[in-house]
């Protein structure tokens, strides 16, 4: 079976292990068999080995990964849906596996960078299975947009939303409860909020189940699920309901937002069992890094795209609303670009035409809050300029990743002050939330800080770090600011402070002991802190062994020891939570 398989397809592109032929251990649940409705297969070559895309994240990354064989069975209809309805030449990197898996009604998880084509992984089984894939999106916008497209594809898909029509809702409706298989549609986009709220809907869910004709539930953007770093939604936590409700129907989880705990934590919660968990890697080969440390204005914005992009579209996030509509303004009035402010406040009717403008390239400048974001998919902005510090590093990536999606060249300039990131901590003090929260958006804002004053490290490898990928210098392509320099600064050897740094977090493994990363530290500064003495890490080999270095000193000395992958995360799940602890 595999010969065969191997004749059509180079499976090292897809497949980062050699295929095992039977799994270890069987699966918690069987697999199901689906009706399968595609025509035979066109008698047209099978395709050549998938050229990778360069678009965007298409190394892959040397992560483990749960392994599935595609099923021979399966391969000709998927092949023939992805020509015939899709009309595309090729599978990206892991998008064949992951089709794969779900076509054998496994979990699945998929975690690749925007852009890399996740849509096609629950869409294609979609088209070759009889039956419903319930998707659930956060965006009205996302979900018109995939519903248009999939009809123009010929595809039978349908809509629940808020801003449907009666009438039309009841026509969605009287398909779904439809006995003719005909009349299904392959996919229903429906809001977290419908599903949650409409009891007619889980009639009909039911009733699908029933009759088997329920093949899936698809949470796309499924990192608004995690509260984790502050991404809550609540009619996403609902969500954790649908195993409960529908523990036979498999789930496919999709997220670009890769730290690992929120992965575990989307896993944990969906309930997803044996997943297949695919993922490439976040580097962005074609991308620029650089920070300024200077603090920003708009005048060196101005100056900066019109010495390295005139003409060329862009977006520059700011923290404040009041700061986008003054920095788009003076660019504007002061600079001549043609910019625009883009915020939550605004009118939907203004968003919409600004996002359009700018779509069409008749904006050339966006100044915005990180409100503008998800669902943006222009293919050409060639600079992503960070005025004001961001709040997470996870949330720096997922910023700068909006440019060069055609895989030409971009740049994301980020420009850091010190009086900037002591607003940026007080603001954060100010606010009204319990201490924990707070604590969390300090240690966010102080890991961003970290990488701005890192100026030794490759910063791909420093991002890349934050999401446990291992990345080699070597390969950054001189991209960064870091990787150009030319008289590197003086060296000093830290390899006893490195040792203290494991002897302390080994004693603490030896005593049955877990430590986060901001407990390490304050073990090593001999932190006076009530923390530390309750749990006794005052008692700890090391602890107090580098009073004499500063806080930012010590910090940098473990990111750098979990750079180089000395040290690792040991994600944990305490009460509802996952913990981030540090493990040698
Ligand atoms: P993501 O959800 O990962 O951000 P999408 O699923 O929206 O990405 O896909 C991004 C773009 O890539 C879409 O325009 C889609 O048509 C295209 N695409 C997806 N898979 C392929 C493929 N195998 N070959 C060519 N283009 C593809
Ligand atoms: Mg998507
Ligand atoms: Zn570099």
């Amino acid at each position: 079976m595999w010969d065969d398989l191997e004749d059509h397809l180079d499976l090292s592109l897809d497949f980062d292990e050699p295929p095992i032929p039977t799994p270890a251990t069987p699966p918690a649940t069987q697999p199901r068999s689906f009706p399968t409705c595609i025509p035979p297969p066109i008698p047209e070559p099978l395709p050549t080995p998938p050229a990778p895309d360069q678009a965007a994240g298409t190394e892959t990354a040397p992560i483990s990964e749960t392994l599935t064989i595609p099923q021979h069975s399966h391969y000709p209809d998927i092949v023939n849906a992805l020509h015939r309805v899709f009309k595309l030449k090729n599978f990206r990197p892991k998008q064949l596996p992951a089709v794969s898996a779900a076509m054998e009604g496994k979990d699945v998880f998929v975690l690749f960078p925007t852009g890399s084509g996740k849509s096609l992984t629950f869409q294609l089984p979609a088209v070759c299975l009889v039956g419903v894939h319930i998707v659930v999106s956060p965006l009205m916008s996302l979900m018109h947009d995939q519903v248009a497209a999939l009809r123009r594809l010929g595809v039978q898909v349908e809509q629940l939303s808020s801003s449907l029509s009666e009438s039309e809702r009841s026509r969605v409706k009287a398909l779904l409860w439809s006995r003719n298989d005909k009349d299904l549609p392959r996919l229903l986009y429906v809001t977290p909020e419908q599903l949650q709220m409409s009891g007619e809907l889980k009639s009909i869910l039911q009733r699908l189940s029933e009759r088997k004709r329920l093949i899936r539930f698809v949470i796309d953007e499924a990192h608004c699920i995690t509260d984790w770093g502050r991404r809550f939604r609540d009619s996403y936590s609902h969500l954790s309901q649908l195993r409960k409700e529908f523990p036979n129907i498999p789930i496919t989880a999709l997220t670009a937002t890769a730290t690992p705990e929120v992965e575990s934590d989307i896993i944990t919660r969906l309930g997803l069992r044996d997943c297949v968990r695919l993922k490439l890697s976040f580097n962005r080969r074609n991308l620029d890094y650089e920070v300024r440390t200077q603090r920003c204005t708009a005048d060196l914005v101005a100056q900066y795209i019109k010495e390295n992009h005139p003409g060329k579209c862009g977006i520059v996030y700011c923290n404040s609303r009041d700061r986008c509509e003054e920095v788009a303004k003076a660019l504007r009035d002061k600079h001549g670009l043609r910019s625009r402010h883009y915020h939550a406040m605004m009118d939907p009717g203004d968003k919409s035409r600004i996002q359009d403008e700018f779509f069409r390239g008749v904006v050339h400048v966006i100044v915005a809050t990180v409100a503008f974001g998800m669902g943006i998919d222009k293919p050409d902005v060639r600079f992503v300029v960070h005025y004001s510090l961001p709040s997470t590093l996870a949330g720096y990536y997922q910023e700068t990743g909006r440019a060069g999606r055609d895989g030409e060249p971009a740049a994301c300039v980020l420009f850091y002050s010190y009086p900037d990131y002591q607003q940026r901590i007080s603001q954060i003090r100010k606010e009204e939330k319990d201490w924990e929260e707070k604590r969390w958006q300090e240690e966010d804002v102080n890991a961003v800080q970290r990488y701005c004053i890192n100026n030794v490290r490759c910063r791909r490898q420093q991002v890349l770090a934050f999401f446990e990928e291992d990345f080699d210098p070597g390969n950054c392509g001189q991209l960064c600011d870091n990787c150009r320099v030319v008289a590197p600064g003086e060296e000093v050897d830290h390899t006893a402070n490195a040792i203290a740094v494991l002897d302390a977090a080994e004693d603490a493994k030896r005593q049955g002991k877990s430590l986060t990363r901001v407990q390490l530290k304050d073990v090593l500064r001999g932190s006076n802190n009530k923390n530390i003495r309750e749990k006794g890490f005052d008692q700890l080999q090391g602890y107090g062994s580098f009073k004499k270095l500063s806080q930012s000193a010590v910090e940098r000395l473990i990111d750098e020891l979990h750079i180089i992958g000395v040290l690792d995360n040991d994600i944990q799940i305490r009460g509802d939570y996952p913990q981030n602890y540090v493990k040698v």
